[in-house]
């Protein structure tokens, strides 16, 4: 957290018994990745949300790069994603050797525009990978029939979406590998953090190898097999137990905290619907097919000049707001490597999105203070910005 500011962007939020699990973790003696916590970890998730094989790792950005080594992914080969995202959806693909193919973003949200996929689609093409932005639900059907109707894989990035369900299936349920994160700024969190959910079949035995640095010594500790060695390429993506000790306690509190998480968005949503009935901001577009986890609250400002002036005024009264996502497409790294395409819907949210601060332990008064602010402004001196 940056103690610099009164009201912080993120603070990560402990649940209650994240010290004592963790202390635990170390007097059973039993430290290394896959030992008790990461078990009860991969238990609870598999059976609340149905996931067929949960594996922990060291962040959501492994469990994608453990995803791109699952489909074989090889030079030439083509993934579709959205440029409006973070950098790991892209690099886990890139470090194989793939070409990303960007698709743009609906106008009213910045998840991926799933009309705008099958025009995309090449004989190259391996994979699409939709990414749930703020733990809204893309929509899965279209992509799923997609990947059906042309042999594709599909790689849910599900870092901000758990606890989200599209028609009512848990997001992470429905691609045939799906990737969270439980890096500090999400819902629930282990610092650095993630997991690689495998829900077709044929990946499981894979994915433990994988994980577990090309070896099967996952099965060999389950007794399947008498000797383990070196079976298959892989790395090391397993988190230490004492992370999965942290974890567990949070996943413990998982309703207490959505319960919170809830209200801070229900707050922020009430207090700002004034300033977008007069049009000076829009509110998170509410999609029929999906719910909402909390994962943040954003508005759209009508400029980036605007937007710089609210981060401005915020940070004047020690308020951190951010925005994010530089379009991957215009990315130092990738602009000469993109085919050039204009993604319009992507560059407006790269310019207008501003995320307002979102964790557990804001308060009314936080909220208030911060919603009031914003009000002002566009009151006095920012109304006639545009
Ligand atoms: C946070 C995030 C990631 C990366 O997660 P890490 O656990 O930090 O590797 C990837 N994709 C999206 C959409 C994210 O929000």
């Amino acid at each position: 957290m940056d103690r610099k500011y009164a009201i912080p962007f993120n603070k990560p939020y402990m649940s209650g018994k994240e010290l004592h699990y963790m202390s635990q973790a170390v007097l059973y003696g039993e430290i290394k990745g896959n030992s008790r916590f990461t078990q009860k970890v991969h238990h609870f998730f598999q059976e609340k949300y149905g996931f067929k094989k949960c594996l922990l790792t060291t962040s959501c950005t492994d469990a994608l790069e453990m995803a791109a080594l699952l489909l074989d992914i090889k030079e030439g080969d083509e993934v579709i994603m959205p440029s409006y995202t973070f950098v790991s959806t892209a690099n886990a693909f890139v470090l194989r050797g793939a070409k990303i193919v960007f698709a743009d973003s609906l106008s009213n949200h910045p998840n991926m525009d799933v009309s705008k996929i099958e025009d995309l689609i090449t004989a190259r093409t391996k994979a699409i990978v939709p990414v749930h932005y703020a733990g809204v639900a893309c929509d899965m059907d279209v992509i799923m029939q997609l990947a059906g109707k042309y042999g594709l894989f599909v790689v849910e990035d599900a870092a901000q979406a758990i606890d989200s369900y599209y028609k009512g299936r848990p997001l992470g349920s429905i691609g045939h590998l799906s990737a969270f994160s439980f890096h500090e700024t999400k819902n629930i969190i282990s610092g650095e953090g993630g997991m690689l959910v495998v829900n077709d079949d044929h990946f499981i035995e894979r994915a433990e190898i994988i994980w577990e640095k090309g070896t099967n010594r996952a099965s060999f500790f389950r007794g399947e097999v008498d000797k383990y060695g070196w079976v298959d390429i892989g790395s090391s993506y397993l988190p230490s137990d004492i992370i999965a000790a942290f974890l567990y306690a949070q996943v413990e509190n998982l309703d207490d905290i959505q319960k919170r998480r809830k209200e801070i968005w229900n707050f922020y949503l009430q207090a700002l619907t004034p300033l977008a009935n007069r049009g000076v901001i829009k509110l998170p577009e509410k999609l029929d097919h999906t719910t909402n986890n909390y994962h943040m609250f954003y508005v759209i400002c009508r400029s980036i000049e605007e937007r710089s002036a609210i981060i401005k005024l915020l940070k004047e009264n020690s308020i951190l707001a951010v925005f994010h996502y530089i379009s991957l497409h215009k990315s130092p790294y990738y602009q000469d490597k993109h085919d050039g395409r204009n993604l319009v819907n992507s560059d407006y949210f790269t310019d207008r999105l501003l995320r307002l601060p979102f964790y557990y332990e804001l308060t009314e008064e936080n909220l208030q203070k911060i919603t009031t602010l914003l009000i002002n402004c566009f009151q006095s001196k920012y109304e006639t910005i545009s």
